[in-house]
């Protein structure tokens, strides 16, 4: 079999590049494991306009927010599933702190709203300092976009089910070679399996662990997405809740840990007026990287060899716009954003 590409991952950087290259008509393949704890199967699926305790606005979003919105709004309409959702975000305040730093930054920052009445929230939520609103954000819903990418891929014989094996990948001609498939280039779209290849294990990649659980509760409103130190985010199903996160940089293997399960269980506890069961507890590891850039682009010494990863905790804004420059790149010739092209890690790959 003869393609262009050979893409190899599903997640969300797999899914968008396939996605762009099928828009522009090149021919692709992508071989993918399906592992049921990779970072975008486990992901809650936010895009948050703000970011980190001094609450200023995330890296590029002004561009980001309309450009993902339209790419998973068109996802939406080719794969006639719920793809995308607008939130708002209760931020109710954790500490003083935190408040002041919301009040502060709220003059400044068009995305942050006061409260209209601090009593909103209190029959289903205990909160002493109030909260804030973070509007628009977004959830895109991994759990439908995934299956739904990889059907539709299926569909056109453009997906191989199997853990691609590094062995078997060959150069000749001018081509590569993967077992009896022909590609013009082969870019990794692998998440923490690239710290493996020995094309991209050199890039300075700082994978960290996060956990979830998912708790069903009843009476609390899907319209939007809470937060008290941890978050509660609605899935489309019932009255589910996707609640976490951490970030473990020490850690001996990729599954849930007791500890996480116990400390969000005692915060929802504090937090929440209404009972809840935890009905599942998930853990991966993000990859994410030492500058909280992504890597995009072609191997500086071989050129039949490109990634798209290294999205860290923002897969779902930065996967869209970054897939989109790299098709074009491969396309067109078009240049990547220097921030994010791997070109700037030339002298360590090379
Ligand atoms: C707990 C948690 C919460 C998160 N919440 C958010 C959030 O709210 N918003 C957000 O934007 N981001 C979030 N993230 C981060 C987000 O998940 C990542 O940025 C993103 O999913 C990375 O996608 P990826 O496609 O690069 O990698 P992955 O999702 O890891 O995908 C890699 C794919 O490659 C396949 N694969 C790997 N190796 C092989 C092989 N050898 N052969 C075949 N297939 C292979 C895997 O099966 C997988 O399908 C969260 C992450 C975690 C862990």
């Amino acid at each position: 079999m003869q393609v262009e590409y050979l893409i190899i991952g599903q997640g969300i950087c797999g899914t968008c590049l396939s996605y762009f290259l099928q828009k522009e008509n090149r021919f692709f393949l992508v071989i993918d494991d399906n592992q049921n704890n990779s970072s975008s199967r486990v992901a809650a699926g936010i895009i948050n306009p703000v970011t980190g305790r001094r609450i200023v606005k995330t890296w590029m979003i002004d561009e980001l927010l309309p450009f993902v919105e339209t790419a998973y709004n068109e996802l939406e309409n080719l794969l006639g599933v719920n793809v995308i959702s607008s939130k708002t975000i209760i931020d109710f305040f954790p500490t003083s702190q935190m408040r002041d730093a919301f009040l502060q930054r709220e003059q400044y920052e068009p995305f942050l709203q006061l409260a209209g009445n601090e009593k909103e929230f209190e029959k289903n939520f205990n909160y002493e300092l109030g909260f804030g609103i973070i509007s628009p954000s977004l959830i895109v819903h991994l759990e439908k976009l995934l299956p739904s990418w990889r059907s539709h891929l299926i569909r056109s014989e453009k997906l191989i089910e199997e853990t691609f094996d590094l062995s078997q990948l060959k150069f000749s001609d001018g081509r590569v070679r993967y077992k009896e498939i022909i590609s013009e280039k082969i870019i990794f779209c692998d998440g923490i399996n690239s710290l493996e290849t020995p094309f991209f294990s050199k890039l300075p990649f700082a994978p960290n662990k996060g956990e979830a659980l998912l708790i069903e509760t009843e009476g609390i409103s899907a319209d939007h997405i809470y937060k008290k130190g941890i978050a509660m985010v609605p899935m489309q199903t019932g009255n589910i809740f996707w609640t976490g996160t951490n970030y473990l940089w020490d850690y001996d293997d990729a599954l849930p840990t007791s500890g996480f399960r116990e400390r969000t269980v005692h915060q929802l506890s504090q937090w929440l007026k209404v009972p809840f069961k935890v009905l599942d507890h998930r853990a991966s590891v993000r990859p994410a990287n030492i500058e909280r850039r992504p890597f995009v682009g072609m191997h500086p010494v071989n050129n039949k060899v490109g990634i798209l990863n290294g999205m860290g905790s923002k897969g779902c804004s930065l996967a869209p716009f970054f897939a989109k420059q790299l098709s074009d790149h491969l396309i067109h010739g078009t240049t990547i954003f220097p921030e994010a092209d791997i070109m700037r890690f030339k002298k360590l790959l090379s």
